[in-house]
């Protein structure tokens, strides 16, 4: 399916078991935006998502940030992808670079190629190691960006690596904490940070997650994230075991919610 379902806009499942009903496209250029890797065509969302996007890009510069680099979105008509993300399926999930859209038009060729910089220090599966970000990388720009949208009343939750969490937990100084509570600790998420968006009122059959827990999560939570507990391997690996091959199988369409048939058949 290279084109969205010709039906009014809805986010139809969960995020990580739908599908995307009159997707639209976020142009692959704006004044404060570039689209990355074009060839996959995952630049589809919900129009609340392709219109929180413009929005966050209009004050990215106020931020001291000169645009986005927006990673995936969704498919034309969401469901499960091939290759990279178990969520990202109704059209409400982006991916924004922590890369600063740099001052010129990039070409296609370079939307394909060019590679997302890491914001971390060092590795994190090693005992005792520092998970900090590195501050060569980040900058408080970086956290202003993240703060702007985790403030928007769209935003469900935003998820971030736990060492970009700290960094954020320690650049907010003023009284009001309450944005950090929508910025989660994830795997990965060091290259970019990952932007979810609650159900749209138009979207009938769309399941919210249940809101974060309560607090600015700068506490034990974090603690457990940034310990050796959740990265490195308690025994060392057995160097004559096989290794486990999972092969990732795409998910049946039988296993969405009901109303993606007619998504999936619309013309
Ligand atoms: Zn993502």
């Amino acid at each position: 399916m290279t084109d969205s379902a010709p039906l009014a806009a809805r986010a139809i499942g969960s995020y990580a078991k739908g599908c995307l009903a009159g997707g639209e496209a976020l142009p692959t250029d704006g004044a404060n935006w570039q689209v990355m890797r074009l060839s996959r065509n995952r630049n589809w969302g919900h129009p609340e998502l392709v219109q929180f996007l413009k929005d966050l890009s209009n004050d990215a510069p106020s931020l001291g940030w000169r645009g986005l680099l927006v990673g995936d979105l969704a498919q034309p008509r969401g469901g499960p992808m091939l290759s990279g993300h178990a969520s990202h399926q109704i059209g409400l999930d982006a991916d924004i670079w922590l890369t600063e859209m740099p001052d010129r038009r990039l070409t296609a060729k370079e939307r394909e190629e060019i590679s997302a910089i890491s914001m971390l220090k060092g590795p994190l599966d090693v005992k005792d190691a520092d998970r900090s970000v590195d501050p060569r990388k980040w900058t408080d720009s970086r956290a202003r960006l993240i703060r702007r949208a985790a403030s928007d009343k769209r935003v469900a939750r935003i998820f971030v690596s736990p060492t970009i969490k700290k960094a954020l937990c320690e650049f907010e100084t003023g009284k009001d904490r309450s944005w950090l509570r929508t910025v989660r600790p994830w795997w990965g998420h060091h290259y970019h940070f990952h932007v979810r968006l609650t159900c749209p009122k138009d979207s009938s059959g769309c399941k919210n997650q249940n809101p974060p827990p309560p607090g600015d999560g700068c506490g034990k939570e974090l603690t457990y994230w940034l310990s050796d507990e959740p990265w490195v391997p308690k025994k060392p690996e057995d160097p004559n075991k096989k290794p486990k091959v999972v092969k990732k199988r795409p998910m049946a369409l039988s296993a969405l919610p009901k109303s993606c048939k007619t998504v999936l058949a619309a013309q």
